[in-house]
């Protein structure tokens, strides 16, 4: 299976779930609750792109199944500066990875392990910097 068929394959699933998913060269590589849309940029090499994708399902799943962290109430509890915040935002972003790579073996999508690895470390890498400033 090409990682073409791959993304079709994960967009299918977005789509029963209710989302539609953009690609554009603009997009932010985000999930928006609201409007049901998965941004994905196009531009990106084509495995990156279906990492991204698995990974911003996998935040649907988040959404849609909760979490034993509850980020809906550190949400709403905590301003957006604050470490409790910030920690707990990074947590969910782990999270979103481990469900996308679970969504990966529902979908009978066989990842390359060292290359979602090195994603989901690119990934995290950049939020823990953040959660330190
Ligand atoms: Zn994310």
């Amino acid at each position: 299976m090409s990682s073409a068929d791959e993304i079709n394959r994960v967009v299918g699933w977005a789509y029963d779930k209710g989302y539609h998913v953009a690609f554009d060269r603009y997009g932010d590589n985000s999930v928006c609750y609201e409007s049901k849309t998965v941004s994905i940029k196009n531009t990106s090499p084509i495995r990156v792109q279906l990492h991204t994708l698995l990974h911003e399902c996998g935040h649907i799943l988040v959404h849609v199944n909760n979490s034993p962290f509850d980020f809906k109430r550190v949400d709403e509890r905590f301003s957006s500066q604050t470490s409790t915040k910030k920690v707990y935002t990074v947590i969910e972003e782990v999270e979103a990875w481990k469900r996308g790579k679970q969504l990966a073996s529902r979908l009978y999508i066989s990842l390359d392990e060292d290359k979602w690895d090195m994603s989901v470390a690119r990934a995290i890498k950049a939020y823990m910097k953040w959660a330190l400033e």
